[in-house]
Order: C-alpha cells, then sequence, then structure tokens
C-alpha cells in the first residue's frame, strides 16, 4: 500500500494555490474551511469516514473536498492538485527571480484583525512555508473604520498575542509588529506616538481625500515622511488598475470587482528627495490591482536615492505569494536588491527602523 499523505496539508497547499492565483474567494474558503474541519480529527476516524463515503456529512466538507480527501489518504496526489500545479505559475526573467529570491520577509500584510481574512497565525505559518524569515503584519489605524482599523487599546493586545504567536512557531521565523497606519488629511499620523515608537515596522498610507488638490496632497505627504515614525511610504499613488496579473490563468474576471482609481495628484520629485532625505523607504505595492507606483515613478524614486519595500499588502496567505510581481516591476526598472529594505535580516531591519525611532 503506498504511503498516506496529509490529507490537510493537500488541502491547504490547493487553499495557497488558489488565492495566488487570485481566483474567487469561496473557491479558497472551501478548501480551507475542509481543512480547518479535518484537523482535529483522529487518523482512524478520518480514515474509515474516507472509505464509507461519510466525509461530507461534516459541515465545511463537499463532494470535491472529500475525494482530495480521499486520495491523499491512498497515498496519491490529489486530482484537484495535480492540475493546479500543472498550470499555474508566471516566469519571471532572471532578474526578477534573483530579486525575489533576495527577499527575506514581507513588510506589508494584513490579518483578520482588520481587513484581512485570515488569522494571524495562518498568515505566518504560510510566511514560513514560502521560505520567509519574518513576516511584518500592518493592520490598520484607527480612523480606516471601513477596514476594523485597530485602537490603541486593540493594537496593545494585538502586540501581546503576537508575542505569544511567535513563541509557538519554528525558529529561525517571526513576525514583526507593525502598522500601516493612515496618513491624515494634515500629514500626521493615526495612532499614539508611543505606540509608533514601540512598533517594529510603521508603514504610512493615504487613504483618505485621494482628490485633494496637487499642493496639499504634497504638503500632507511631506509631513508624514519627514516623520520620524514613518518607515515606509505605502502604495504611494493610491491607484487603482484593474488588469489581471501577467501570468496568471484564472476563471475569467468573475470574483474580482471592476474598480480603477487614478494616481493621486503630488510632487513626485519633492517627496521622493524627501524620502531620501529622511530615509523613508518608498513601497512597492504588488497588489496586481494596485501595481502602486507606476514604473516611471519607480525610476525616478531610484534616480532620488530611494530605498524601498516590495511588499505584498496581502490580505490572505496566498497573496503573500504576490512578491513576484513586484519583484518584476522592480526589476525592469533596474532597483537593485541593496536599495531593498527587506533582503535584510529581521534583525538589521528592526536596527534600521529603531534608529529612526
Ligand atoms: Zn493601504
Ligand atoms: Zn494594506
Amino acid at each position: 500500500m503506498a504511503r498516506a499523505r496529509d490529507p490537510i496539508a493537500d488541502l491547504r497547499r490547493i487553499a495557497f494555490l488558489l488565492e495566488r492565483a487570485n481566483e474567487a474567494t469561496y473557491r479558497v474558503r472551501a478548501f480551507r474551511s475542509a481543512a480547518k474541519a479535518l484537523a482535529g480529527m483522529p487518523a482512524v476516524e478520518l480514515t474509515e469516514r474516507a472509505g464509507n463515503g461519510t466525509l461530507t456529512e461534516l459541515a465545511g466538507v463537499g463532494d470535491v473536498t472529500a475525494r482530495c480527501v480521499a486520495e491523499s489518504l491512498a497515498g496519491e496526489e490529489p486530482v484537484y492538485l495535480r492540475r493546479l500545479v500543472a498550470t499555474e505559475g508566471s516566469d519571471l526573467d532572471a532578474e526578477a527571480t534573483a530579486l525575489r529570491a533576495a527577499l527575506r520577509g514581507d513588510c506589508h500584510t494584513h490579518s483578520d484583525w482588520s481587513d484581512g481574512g485570515s488569522p494571524i497565525e495562518e498568515m505566518a505559518l504560510a510566511a514560513v512555508e514560502l521560505g520567509h524569515e519574518y513576516l511584518v503584519l500592518t493592520d490598520h489605524s484607527p480612523r480606516l473604520t471601513v477596514a476594523r482599523g485597530l485602537t490603541a487599546e486593540r493594537l496593545r493586545r494585538q502586540l501581546d498575542h503576537v508575542a505569544q504567536v511567535n513563541a509557538a512557531l519554528p525558529e529561525g521565523f517571526r513576525i514583526l509588529t507593525g502598522i500601516e497606519v493612515d496618513i491624515l488629511a494634515d500629514g500626521s499620523l493615526d495612532q499614539d506616538d508611543d505606540l509608533l515608537a514601540r512598533l517594529d515596522v510603521v508603514v504610512g498610507s493615504v487613504h483618505s481625500g485621494l482628490k485633494d488638490e496637487r499642493s496639499k496632497m504634497t504638503r500632507r505627504m511631506l509631513k508624514a515622511v519627514a516623520n520620524p515614525h514613518l518607515d515606509i511610504l505605502g502604495h504611494v499613488t493610491g491607484r487603482m488598475v484593474s488588469s489581471r496579473p501577467a501570468g496568471v490563468t484564472g476563471p475569467g474576471d468573475r470574483g474580482h470587482r471592476a474598480r480603477t482609481r487614478a494616481e493621486s495628484d503630488f510632487d513626485a520629485d519633492a517627496v521622493f528627495a524627501a524620502c531620501a532625505e529622511h530615509d523613508t523607504a518608498v513601497e512597492i505595492n504588488s497588489r496586481p490591482e494596485r501595481q502602486d507606483p507606476p514604473k516611471r515613478l519607480i525610476r525616478r524614486a531610484l534616480e532620488a536615492g530611494c530605498r524601498f519595500a516590495i511588499n505584498t499588502d496581502a490580505h490572505a496567505p496566498g497573496q503573500l505569494d504576490w512578491q513576484r510581481f513586484g519583484c518584476e516591476r522592480a526589476a525592469l526598472c533596474g532597483v537593485p536588491a541593496d536599495r531593498v529594505i527587506n533582503t535584510w535580516s529581521a534583525e538589521q531591519l528592526v536596527a534600521w527602523t529603531h534608529t529612526r525611532t
């Protein structure tokens, strides 16, 4: 008899691959909830239920997921997984591949504490599987109520929780604490100074008033960039493009919200000069619908002498692998690895952010 595979691992792997391919959330959920439903079940019961066809009587397990489990238990790679692996993937050129290989962590990610879809633990495990050494957890700040932004009190609780989760994670990996703090209309940051000082990494982004006129937006961004707490300027232009990521094959555009938004208007040269002066990194946001900043602005930030962070802004585990899209764009613009802060180790990264307070 063939040696049994781990059916839970196979279900989680399928969920990850579907999510990475930007497929509809309900499909991803089907596999992840089946994995959750079966995770605690004794192996004997699992085998018995797979044998007599009663897996589907369990909440969260459907025909497709039950078939995958049965195949796994029989020692075969589930057909669903095999097909996914055979048809996915994009061809990155050598430079983008090298840049991706140089990345040791991700500095912009969300959990279900704000508007992400998964618990911190699940995000961390996916990051471990990707080979990351660290994941910076950057849930939203209080004013972004639509995204369940964390109040100071909830953020303090999250910090305690992260310390507990870290204690249980494999050695050589850790979650770094952080925030995606709103840059308010006057350029101040939407969280208490003492908390911002305590966090490992602070990403600051504009989420409101994106149509503000040029001089106002420029002033707002310049003030934020000069704030010593701010380490990374997030999705710089706020634009939304509707195109699908290159190389991703998927089922049409179902499950995608087709919405676009123009870049906000600001003096990019002044903002990038300030980023270079205050040593604030410019984010290259990898989300397919953002692709922010556009390549012409990445080139200008590079010329200005800025550092970069190639981040996913992942709101779900499979999205953590979207860094390759950011790497592709960075490589096209000639961004060298030594200008990218998440090629550093966690220690180097935190040493850098702490010199900035
Ligand atoms: Zn954001
Ligand atoms: Zn974000």
